[in-house]
């Protein structure tokens, strides 16, 4: 492990040590004096860029051993990349050992920041001991948890540098901040009652509540209220999630009609009557990280029908600041709360306070507010545990700005990402940092929000991008932004980039076989992809096969109204010709005049492109079954496809599979959907529960997709499959095509620390053109 071999064991050596990975904010350099004062060395330790140098003296058998325990029992959120030792010339390091300020440093850090920490456990017990002097302080934190990245403006981290600069301990926190042996040595958000951020609460019209705010907030939550909350990375909308009628409230003046909403249950016991917890789900819930976990949902739930209409899941999080763990333990507070995003549907997350006020007035009825500013709003991330590991739907708070690691070093690029679900990536040598969940790319506003996260972010990396990637779609925000950098733009195909974000996040650099299932994306031919098969590198692709194509009657309007769908596929499986008095599904509520016109649209090939889009077979399919013939938000019909079959599922039910027919074209192979159209509308016509050709859809959709593999597998010598785009973040197709897959011998990846669908195509991007850049094939 250590190469240099030096004199006897007595005599002092003086060692440099440097530590790379997240070792900044992590409480590492208060872990490394320890360790020095304990074995009695002598030296110093201090940030540098990329990480931690300590440069250290005393007799060889101490050295290793403070190397093995710094290796062994590093900070719990600390992650050691790497350690290396070069031996220096003794006598330079005097007596006692010293944690040297940022300002000592030689050089400007810029190692990792790292994302926020939920409230720990020795925290929690100081916030409910009626003794301590932070006794009900919201504010608490030390050097295992609290606010990280939410509040670093700008490296290294040091509190002069933090939105609590203008907080100055007091006398009792400082000595906690200079005390090594203390839990707050160096903790940068270190706060107490005396000299820390304060609690207000404020009336719907912005005026101070005279009363306890958390107790007052509380009551109001009981009595049905609105209340913005003020978080780590932004406000929240709060609302007792057992009450219809306030959740109907909150939904009509978000203007968020039927999307599911977050829950927060006031510890793990309550949270396992909302859903299955398994071991897995438990250790996210109560983890460092908090996410919001989607959890099966369990009969007689606690919560309205109207928190989570028409979908199996329900996503729950436990509380992971102080002020969460205070407002739960108020008497009155109500055991479950909807916890969503401080906004109005569609646009960005509030931050500031005055914008709360400003943004939310006519939504929240108080506002529980307080003065320590944000420095980077981050949403909530999301997870669910499926095929046996943990899967990131959306990537926010907790895991931003931590880095995935490369399978190696690439040029520094920044992904533009998606136009939906949109967030950024910057890679970095052997790293990529994903940049916080940003939202849909479709208006000024959250517009605005990616910028000024991507200009952040490429702050705290000190990063300078040699070069840029975006989607081959010209008219992305994303993709103008990305041209508007100033540095050569490398275009990366939607699905290719997919592909790319799994191989980046395994290490795999390929060839793979590659299927991506999604709602869309520009194909280089001009068409619509979304249901395509791939022989994957970093840096190029083939196309092997793909979904039988199919038009989309009027375009962007097919994606937000499943009927559209669902009239193509009906007319490509010989079918649109039945009796138009009695048409399956949710065509029974579209007028027959509409549905005449749009089956001429295909006839004409009129504002009718060709698509292979998986999700809109998935829409199309679920409109048939008679789910909705509008969405209120993407994914709607895919989302309550996936419940039907599962309730199938859970019920026992196995019907066969439809027909997987696979054929050979000039173009590569075509997955024929055709079958199992066919199959649905037989099965409905005798009168057979939707839910059992939901869930024959879905085995249909997972055998055709592992018959295929199997094919191309054997064809170009592949033995490994990369799943992506955002069909795979249904829980029941990823399982069955992973075991499917499995039990061929194929060896199996999807997105785990990076969403499937586009809130991971970043990634994927700027590894494409990283590997470009340095000229792979
Ligand atoms: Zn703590
Ligand atoms: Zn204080
Ligand atoms: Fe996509």
């Amino acid at each position: 492990m250590f190469e240099w071999t030096g004199s006897g064991d007595g005599a002092v050596e003086a060692w440099r040590i440097e530590v790379t990975g997240t070792v900044q904010g992590v409480g590492f350099r208060p872990c490394v004096f320890r360790e020095a004062v304990r074995l009695g060395l002598s030296g110093t330790v201090a940030n540098i860029p990329g990480g931690v140098e300590i440069r250290v003296e005393g007799p060889r058998r101490a050295l290793e051993a403070f190397c093995r325990r710094l290796r062994e029992a590093p900070p719990p959120l600390a992650r050691i990349r790497s350690l290396t030792v070069r031996p220096e010339a003794p006598g330079r390091a005097g007596t006692g050992f010293r944690i040297l300020s940022s300002r000592e440093d030689r050089s400007a850090a810029a190692a990792p920041v790292a994302p926020d920490v939920a409230t720990c456990g020795a925290c929690r017990a100081e916030l409910f001991d009626p003794a301590d002097r932070r006794h009900r302080y919201p504010f608490l934190n030390c050097t295992d948890c609290g606010p990280r990245y939410t509040i670093v403006e700008s490296v290294p981290y040091d509190r002069p540098r933090t939105t609590m600069k203008g907080f100055a301990m007091c006398d009792a926190c400082e000595a906690e901040y200079r005390d090594p042996a203390n839990r707050r040595f160096h903790a940068q958000p270190n706060a107490c009652p005396r000299c820390g951020p304060r609690l207000a609460l404020l009336d719907a019209g912005g005026r101070p509540v005279a009363a306890d705010p958390l107790r007052e907030a509380a009551e109001r939550l009981a009595r049905g209220e609105v209340v913005a909350v003020k978080g780590l990375g932004g406000v929240h909308l709060a609302v007792d999630a057992a009450a219809e009628a306030a959740v109907a409230r909150l939904r009509a003046r978000k203007g968020r009609p039927s999307k599911p909403l977050a829950l927060m249950a006031r510890d793990l016991a309550t949270a396992r009557r909302l859903g299955d917890v398994g071991a897995a789900e438990a250790a996210l819930l109560e983890g460092a990280r908090r996410p919001i976990v989607l959890l099966l949902r369990r009969p007689g739930a606690p919560v309205a029908p109207n928190v989570a209409p028409g979908v199996h899941e329900l996503g729950v999080m436990l509380p992971y600041t102080p002020l969460h763990h205070l407002l739960f333990a108020e008497p009155a507070c109500p055991p479950v709360l909807v916890m969503t995003s401080g906004n109005r549907s569609g646009s960005s997350l509030c931050a500031g306070n005055d914008e709360a006020l400003e943004r939310l007035a006519g939504i929240a009825d108080a506002f529980l507010l307080h003065d320590r500013p944000i420095a980077a709003r981050t949403d909530d991330s999301v997870v669910r545990v499926a095929a046996g590991a943990e899967r990131v739907l959306r990537r926010a708070r907790g895991y931003v700005p931590e880095p995935v690691a490369l399978p190696r070093a690439l040029p520094a690029v920044f992904g533009a990402g998606a136009a939906l679900k949109n967030t950024f990536c910057l890679v970095r040598g052997a790293e990529a940092v994903p940049g916080p969940h940003v939202g849909d790319l479709e208006d000024a506003e959250t517009f605005a929000f990616y910028q000024e996260a991507a200009a952040h972010l490429s702050a705290l990396l000190r990063l300078e991008p040699e070069a840029a990637a975006c989607d081959l779609h010209p008219d992305y925000l994303s993709t103008r932004y990305a041209r508007g950098l100033g540095v050569p733009v490398l275009p990366v195909q939607h699905h290719h980039a997919h592909a790319v974000a799994v191989m980046a996040e395994h290490g795999l650099e390929g060839p793979v076989l590659a299927v991506v299932f999604d709602g869309a994306g520009l194909g280089p031919d001009g068409t619509i992809w979304g249901g395509e098969f791939l022989l994957a590198r970093p840096a190029g692709f083939r196309r092997l096969g793909s979904l039988r194509s199919f038009p989309l009657p009027g375009g962007d309007a097919a994606a937000r109204e499943p009927w559209r769908p669902a009239l193509a596929l009906l007319r490509a499986a010989g079918r649109a010709g039945g009796d138009p008095d009695r048409p399956p599904g949710v065509l029974r509520q579209i007028p027959a005049g509409s549905r005449a016109a749009v089956l001429r649209m295909m006839e004409l090939g009129l504002q009718a492109p060709a698509t292979t889009s998986a999700g809109r077979l998935f829409d199309g399919v679920a409109a048939l079954l008679g789910l909705r013939a509008r969405l209120d938000y993407e994914g709607q019909a895919a989302m309550e496809l996936e419940a039907l079959a599962h309730r199938a599922a859970a019920a026992g039910e196995r019907p066969a599979a439809y027909p997987v027919a696979l054929r050979r074209g000039a173009g590569g192979w075509r997955l024929d959907f055709r079958p199992a159209v066919r199959g649905v509308l037989r099965d409905i016509g005798r009168g057979a529960p939707p839910e059992v050709a939901a869930l024959a859809f879905h085995r249909w959709l997972s055998a055709a997709t592992a018959a295929l593999c199997r094919r191309l597998a054997r064809e170009t010598g592949a033995g490994e499959v990369v799943l992506g785009g955002g069909c795979f973040q249904n829980r029941l197709l990823l399982e069955d095509v992973v075991e499917r897959l499995t039990a061929a011998g194929l060896r199996v990846y999807a997105g785990e620390r990076v969403p499937a669908g586009d809130g991971g195509l970043a990634l994927g991007q700027a590894a494409a053109a990283g590997f470009r850049l340095q000229g792979g094939a």
